[in-house]
């Protein structure tokens, strides 16, 4: 997918124009010393791999819960485990939190489990098998573990981290897409000012564009910082897909929610979706531009 130098032009002045109308919130300067720890998050996609493919019921399911608890505790967070059932299924999100009353909520989300059946593997003998699941469920679950461990304790917001459990599930017998996140949205009380969840983000070749669900003011704030980073390539400011994610159940609510989500993955649904297709740098763009996009906003 390769932008035309016309359709780069008329990009650099929609942009421009953008970048007025959400000036007061670009005031500050960007933060210059902070480097996202690709190679730590690259990490934590190879350890949950190592569990194996993370299935709701399955003993690497739980081994992934306990590793995103352990992590996160380690880090000085407040960790809460949300036990529910869809469906007749246990449900676990687990809920990551730095509270800070009175400061405006922001709420990152990610799903961890993997997908049952591998049913796009273009080999049908393996349609029955799940799906490794290295970019669709660990790339998220990195990012959103390594900010964990280094955003800064001190920024003006009430921070959550939800890990998403039952995402993937679709299109099986007795399951549904997005079980998790419409649990913990019926379930717990929250007031968002800004929901962004991140899926599919760590393809070697990354190419993120505009969903077209999602709230398109946060949507602009965070294309934005990542133009500012110069990661305009990756961040690619066009509408593309529209999906059914994490973030559905927030916009439903009518909260403010964006699906970060690289859907041109010719991996997505196969027994291929392993950890040689996605790459440390890209876990870099994308946790570098949510780190700056959080430590700008007021
Ligand atoms: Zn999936």
């Amino acid at each position: 997918m390769k932008k035309s130098p016309i359709f780069s032009l008329v990009l650099l002045i929609l942009l421009l124009a953008s970048g007025l109308l959400i000036s007061k919130w670009f005031g500050g300067s960007p933060p210059t010393t902070y480097r996202f720890d690709q190679n730590r998050a690259y990490r934590d996609i190879e350890m949950q791999l190592s569990f194996g493919a993370r299935t709701p019921g399955s003993q690497a399911h739980q081994q992934t819960i306990d590793y995103i608890v352990e992590q996160t505790r380690q880090a000085g967070w407040q960790v809460e485990l949300h036990h529910t059932q869809r469906l007749g299924h246990p449900i676990t999100n687990v809920i990551v939190k730095r509270p800070n009353p009175g400061a405006p909520q922001i709420i990152l989300g990610a799903h961890y489990d993997s997908r049952f059946f591998s049913d796009q593997d273009p080999n049908p003998s393996v349609h029955d098998q799940p799906v490794p699941g290295a970019n669709d469920g660990a790339s998220g679950v990195a990012v959103l573990l390594e900010l964990a461990r280094s955003l800064s304790p001190d920024l003006p917001i009430d921070i959550w981290l939800v890990f998403f459990d039952a995402e993937d599930q679709g299109n099986i017998p007795g399951w549904d897409w997005i079980l998790g996140s419409r649990a913990f949205v019926e379930e717990i009380p929250i007031n968002p000012a800004a929901v962004v969840i991140l899926d599919m983000i760590g393809d070697a070749d990354l190419n993120i564009y505009l969903e077209r669900n999602s709230n398109p003011q946060v949507a602009s704030q965070i294309w934005e910082t990542a133009r500012k980073l110069g990661f305009e390539e990756y961040f690619i400011p066009q509408y593309k897909y529209s999906i059914l994610d994490d973030h559905i159940p927030f916009l439903e609510r009518g909260f403010a929610a964006v699906d970060i989500i690289d859907f041109d993955y010719p991996y997505w649904h196969t027994r291929n979706d392993t950890l040689d297709k996605v790459s440390a740098d890209s876990l870099g763009i994308v946790g570098q531009t949510i780190h700056d996009w959080l430590s700008r906003y007021e």
